[in-house]
């Protein structure tokens, strides 16, 4: 069977006899105009290869194999859907490898890369909410990051990672993915677009790592710096900093020592985390 004769998304769950699980984070993403576009805006992925995290009943995967990219490598956690995977790879012949397991304990950007060692690997998920901000993390500060990241969240995360200084949401999570990658919200989605729907909103955030990252030490300084910043994050910074070397580093980064954390943009605590090295 070819992908565009395979049954509807909903005809293959009820085929399978498969309910959506709570302890799974499992709220599906059913009509295909939906994630098509999410793959049309996470593109070009021609010659890619897709890490996909949580597949489930497939939708956001049948789009991914409609596009040009090379392969999709999806890990699932919950084994039930293992079977209906298979039926969606038949129909993609030797496009679609599914690994059942936990992607917070799988590399699975070293799997993408055993799978195609040339081409460039980028990851494209309708994350479990539970598991997306670890995640993100853990590619963003990976020694090869993948070439893109287009990744659901839960809105108030999504506000996170993208927010500006002085906007209620820019703190600690906002600084590294500034330092570490572009990032913007590509689409908004109500709660109604999932099947069950959840108690929150959703958008979907694409990220493309910075070519010219800071070093792993810069980053983990830069943490150590933004943890205490905005720890306090109402107290200006030489009260904040105090422990990490108060005035006499803040002026070493040549920053007003009055400023709050929220004032300050990324370049402004790279400089911090700078003066914090020995
Ligand atoms: N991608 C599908 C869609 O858009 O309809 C399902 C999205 S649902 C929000 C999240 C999926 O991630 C579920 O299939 C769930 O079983 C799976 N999942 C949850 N935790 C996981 C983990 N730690 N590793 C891999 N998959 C996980």
């Amino acid at each position: 069977m070819s992908l565009d004769a395979l049954p509807s998304l909903r005809e293959s769950l009820d085929a399978h006899g498969l309910l959506a699980r709570k302890s799974f984070g499992q709220h599906f993403l059913l009509d295909l105009n939906v994630t098509r576009k999410i793959v049309r805006l996470a593109g070009p992925l021609a010659g890619q290869v897709i890490v996909e995290v949580g597949p489930g009943p497939g939708g956001l995967t049948r789009a991914l194999l409609e596009s040009d990219a090379l392969c999709v490598l999806a890990i699932e956690k919950d084994a039930r859907f293992l079977p209906l995977l298979a039926e969606l790879a038949e129909a993609a012949p030797g496009r679609l490898s599914v690994i059942e397991g936990d992607a917070l304990a799988v590399d699975v950007l070293a799997a993408a890369r055993a799978v195609a060692p040339e081409a460039p690997v980028s990851i494209v998920a309708n994350l479990p909410y539970n598991v997306g901000t670890p995640l993100l993390i853990a590619w963003l500060t990976a020694p090869a990051p993948p070439a893109s990241l287009t990744l659901m969240f839960q809105k108030e995360v999504a506000e996170r990672i993208t927010a500006a200084p002085g906007e209620e949401a820019y703190g600690r999570l906002a600084v590294l993915c500034e330092t570490l990658a572009r990032a913007e919200v590509v689409m908004s989605l109500p709660a109604r677009a999932f099947t069950p729907p959840p108690k929150v909103e959703s958008a979907v955030v694409r990220l493309v790592p910075r070519q010219d990252r800071p070093p792993a030490a810069l980053v983990s300084a830069l943490e150590r710096v933004t943890g205490a910043a905005f720890g306090q994050r109402r107290k200006m910074l030489r009260s904040s900093l105090k422990s990490l070397g108060g005035e006499a580093l803040i002026a070493q980064a040549g920053i007003d020592p009055s400023l709050r954390a929220e004032a300050i943009d990324g370049t402004a605590f790279l400089r911090l985390a700078q003066a914090l090295q020995p």
